[in-house]
């Protein structure tokens, strides 16, 4: 490894926002440039798995997915790295059946996903101008009564937007959802949008009825894992110059006399225990420096606050910015079996929902059936639990239990097969049981086939802190972002990433505030992929 210890740009994260902010500066010549990562691989909070015996099918532990039409920085970046996407299905591949004939679990009542606006057969108490809406058409409902021209408006006119006398902006949706909805209706939304972050109390401005996760949105995914974005972002940074060190953990920044920074970094290490299932990444005892004359921290909230940086402690602006972004939990469990079992109860792709604290569970094909799959090879994927917020604790308690070891595929259990991929925190027999119970129930199923494999992963566990972030109510955050992509006038060091953005929760945000940050502070022409006219956001 090369220990230069003076470089021009350091970007501090290997995920999307860090990859991409490298490469762009690296191809503008701002270098040299080198990207610091914690752990040992480059994504972030983009994972792709491959399980045991399923090598072409990937397990999206983080971030899974793309929508065309409105993530114009990942399809140009994909565009850009010759990457080759995919269909993203949400249901049946004949578009007039498509998500409509996928499972829901509601209050013990099963239903079909396009009954959802059928309020008799909904289990909710729901008022009279409630009825026959689905979730989504739910809040469109409430906002359009609330603030008519919400769907034409500019956010500039929206955070001049004021609600029975209050400014738009200083309402948690939850709250302003209660001014104009029933308990059972905001239930519903809840329970029936499979996130409950979609209705948690984020700033009433940034959770305008938005069509992310509507039946009729079209996603895509990358063939060969959505982490490859990130993954071949950095190979191509690599090819033209640039320079990573995996296994660095930035410790603190401190100014340098005559201009610049310090930074203080702790080597880390990847360690697995004794029982070959727990891998983590811990730090070692050899501490160094490196100087930059600028430093791009591409990271989220908690991997921020976890650095020690005196502005951080004492600027009270900064401070105050800092917790404009709520952090929202988000887990999932995917288990391999040897056959995709779901299909014979005619379901082939997308999502069921469930009040159970599984929450959503997502089916994917067989390894037979992925691109380039293995013929005859009939294991098959399945998202036993996609959940977040409130059912977090849930899954913790199985957190100790025995870690699940899988077996072969056709084989019964052997306790000298281990057949998982090494975790931080693996998914344990609890967990597996537990789910198994649950998936069982809210198929309608007395029984279910025993999945040969597991992977479970906790995005609230440093440095994340986090999957995703909101902005809280009551915060302009037009003002805020912008103040965070260089929180402090004197010093050299520039914030980007998803939780400080405009598309919290995707990539697509992630991107644009790397973006602005390069275009504002290191005077980046716009890239030529990118139209001119497309908004990064405030
Ligand atoms: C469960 C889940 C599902 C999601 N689904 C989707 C989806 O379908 N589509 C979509 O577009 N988005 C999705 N997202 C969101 C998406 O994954 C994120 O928006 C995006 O990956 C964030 O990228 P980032 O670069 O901002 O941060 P991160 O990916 O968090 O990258 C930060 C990097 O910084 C490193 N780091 C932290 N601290 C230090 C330090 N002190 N020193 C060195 N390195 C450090 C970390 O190791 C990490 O690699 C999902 C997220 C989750 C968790």
């Amino acid at each position: 490894m090369n220990d230069e210890t003076h470089v021009r740009v350091a970007v501090i994260g290997g995920g999307c926002a860090g990859a991409y902010s490298a490469l762009r500066l690296q191809r503008a010549e701002r270098g040299p440039v080198v990207l610091f990562e914690y752990g040992d691989r480059i994504g972030g909070r983009l994972y792709s798995r491959t399980l045991p015996g399923m090598p072409h099918v990937h397990a999206e532990v983080g971030g899974m997915r793309f929508i065309r039409e409105k993530h114009k920085l990942v399809v140009g970046m994909i565009e850009e790295l010759g990457l080759k996407a995919r269909s993203f299905p949400m249901g049946h591949r004949d578009p007039k059946i498509g998500s409509n004939q996928n499972f829901v679990y509601l209050r013990r009542r099963h239903l079909r996903y396009g009954e959802l606006s059928n309020s008799v057969k909904v289990p909710y108490e729901l008022n009279w101008p409630e009825r026959d809406m689905n979730p989504d058409e739910l809040q469109t409902w409430a906002y359009r009564y609330l603030v008519p021209n919400w769907d034409t408006a500019t956010l500039d006119d929206l955070f001049k937007v004021h609600v029975f006398g209050k400014p738009l902006y200083k309402y948690g949706l939850w709250d302003l959802l209660y001014l104009v909805m029933s308990g059972e209706a905001y239930e519903f939304m809840r329970d029936a949008g499979g996130y409950d972050c979609n209705v948690a109390n984020a700033n009433a401005v940034s959770s305008l009825p938005s069509d992310d996760f509507g039946p009729t949105v079209v996603y895509e995914t990358l063939v060969k894992g959505y982490d490859q974005l990130p993954i071949q972002t950095v190979n191509t940074f690599v090819k033209e110059g640039g320079e990573v060190r995996h296994h660095h953990r930035l410790k603190s920044i401190v100014r340098k006399d005559g201009g610049g920074v310090r930074l203080a970094f702790v080597r880390t290490e990847t360690e697995t225990a004794n029982d070959a299932v727990r891998r983590t990444v811990v730090d070692t005892d050899d501490h160094f420096t490196v100087d930059a004359d600028h430093v791009v921290l591409a990271m989220p909230r908690r991997s921020l606050e976890l650095i020690d940086w005196t502005p951080l402690r004492e600027d009270k602006m900064l401070r105050h910015d800092l917790k404009t972004v709520i952090k929202q939990a988000g887990i999932k469990l995917l288990l391999g079996y040897e056959y995709p079992w779901w299909k014979a109860l005619g379901l082939e792709a997308g999502r069921l929902i469930t009040d159970l604290p599984i929450r959503q569970v997502y089916y994917f094909g067989s390894e037979q059936e992925a691109i380039d799959g293995e013929r005859g090879n009939s294991n098959a994927l399945l998202m036993a639990s996609y959940n977040d917020l409130s059912t977090l604790p849930f899954w913790k308690v199985f957190e100790n239990d025995p870690a699940f070891r899988g077996r072969n595929p056709g084989e019964p259990t052997n306790p000298d097969v281990l057949n998982v991929l090494p975790q931080h925190h693996p998914a344990t027999t609890g967990m597996v049981e537990m789910a198994q119970l649950l998936i069982a129930e809210v198929h309608g199923m007395r029984t279910l086939p025993t999945p040969y494999t597991a992977v479970f992963q906790d995005w609230t566990e440093d440095p994340f802190g986090a999957g995703w972030h909101a902005w809280k109510a009551g915060v302009d955050f037009r003002h805020t972002m912008k103040r965070i992509r260089k929180p402090i006038d004197d010093w050299p060091v520039y914030i980007c990433g998803e939780a400080y953005s405009f598309n919290q929760g995707w990539v697509e945000g992630a991107l644009q505030t790397a973006e602005l940050m390069l275009e504002e502070h290191f005077g980046l022409n716009r890239p030529t992929w990118l139209a001119k006219d497309y908004s990064l956001g405030p």
